[in-house]
């Protein structure tokens, strides 16, 4: 066994994390009320608009929570009690969507898609000709590896003048997105996925005027006090000019590492990052395909951030996740409730190079046939090699 350092992390979030950025979370006195802070908050929210394409200096929020927070914080802020929200569901965050708004007391209605599908855009289209204040999608939906057509529903969401939402965990900084070009009113990320950094920061972006005066508008309707964003966004907009002001205390240390991680993200590109986990998402398709075994996503729509695998009849995940983790590499359970059961699923999402496929693929076919299932060593590899090698990796 190798040391626990060394275990590869396939899952979606959190993440292998890079060793340079992590380093600059080891600072014993940075205080939120410093101007060096200050200016490093206001580096990472200004970098992190290049990273989603949005132009101006519309807000983007970095609050201390997580991704669910940050989506949440959106539902309550931008939407007044009683708001038609249309929820295009292909998986389990999908659906968590609808709970949340239905808890905040708007009126959610949901399309749903079976796993591994979309949701067809006409469909989409038909149900939002009924009037909804709001269309929310989740950009990859990690619980199928399902991506969405974003650009195609943004101009659907701006035909019928509804605020679009989207749900960006497990996309942001490895899909990509264009918000701007793209019609999309509000995005929502969190720290430990595709930005690689530990857990802790919800991102919310709002990246249209239309965004911001629903913000402003419904700000009497917000009934809660730690997720009022026209406080935030007054912190939000001080770091950005090199002053201090205080809501409730910033995730100090983890801004010190986004920002870092930001740098790098941008320095690689996004057009190069979103190739490299292009190709590296197809790899592991072919690889387990070559294993014998199906992808839930339909090929058209499958993600490059997260793989869905359905396993051979009399495989079961949890004991099979455990028998390729005590091969150093760690898998993740399935969590859609009609995958339970008879899944598991691959991340790749953030920091991951060919050679973390490779080894994952390698460590996911022994573990099988330690189970009893007939799969032939090498199989899965020879398959991920070809893709691999086939793009000059
Ligand atoms: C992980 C994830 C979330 C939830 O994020 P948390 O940080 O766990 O709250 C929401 N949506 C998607 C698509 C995710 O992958």
């Amino acid at each position: 066994m190798y040391p626990d350092e060394r275990r590869i992390l396939m899952t979606p979030g959190p993440v292998v994390f890079n060793m340079e950025t992590l380093k600059h979370m080891l600072s014993t006195a940075h205080e939120h009320t410093s101007p060096d802070f200050a200016q490093i908050h206001g580096e990472a929210t200004r970098k992190f608009r290049r990273v989603i394409g949005m132009r101006g200096d519309l807000p983007v929020f970095l609050l201390p929570g997580s991704g669910t927070l940050a989506f949440e914080a959106a539902m309550v802020n931008l939407l007044k009690p009683g708001s038609r929200v249309l929820v295009v569901s292909y998986g389990f965050f999908g659906d968590r969507w609808v709970t949340v708004s239905e808890l905040v007391g708007h009126s959610p209605a949901r399309l749903s898609s079976p796993p591994g599908e979309r949701v067809p855009l006409h469909e989409v289209e038909e149900e939002l000709s009924k009037g909804y204040d709001a269309m929310v999608i989740t950009h990859v939906e990690t619980s199928t590896g399902v991506r969405a057509n974003v650009e195609e529903l943004g101009k659907l969401a701006r035909k019928h003048d509804t605020l679009f939402v989207v749900d960006g965990v497990s996309s942001i900084a490895a899909e990509l997105m264009n918000c701007s070009d793209w019609g999309v009113d509000v995005v929502i990320t969190a720290s430990q996925k595709a930005l690689e950094v530990p857990p802790g920061i919800g991102v919310l972006a709002l990246c249209s005027e239309k965004a911001f005066s629903a913000m402003q508008e419904n700000e009497r309707h917000v009934r809660s006090f730690y997720m009022r964003l026209t406080e935030w966004f007054k912190v939000m907009k001080a770091y950005e000019e090199g002053r201090i002001a205080y809501h409730a205390t910033p995730a100090t240390h983890l801004v010190l590492a986004l920002e870092r991680s930001l740098e790098k993200i941008l320095r690689e590109g996004m057009e190069n990052r979103h190739r490299r986990h292009a190709v590296l998402a197809r790899a592991v398709r072919e690889g387990v395909r070559g294993m014998g075994l199906a992808v839930v996503a339909h090929e058209e729509v499958a993600a490059s951030t997260i793989t869905a695998v359905y396993l051979p009849a009399g495989i079961d995940p949890g004991e099979l996740r455990g028998a390729v983790r005590a091969r150093n590499v760690v898998l993740a359970m399935p969590i859609h409730p009609a995958l339970r059961g008879r899944s598991i699923r691959i991340g790749h999402m953030g920091a991951v190079n060919q050679n973390d496929v490779v080894a994952a693929l390698a460590a996911l076919e022994r573990a099988l046939r330690v189970m009893g299932a007939k799969v032939e060593l090498g199989s899965g590899l020879r398959a991920a090699q070809e893709v691999l090698l086939g793009e000059g990796l």
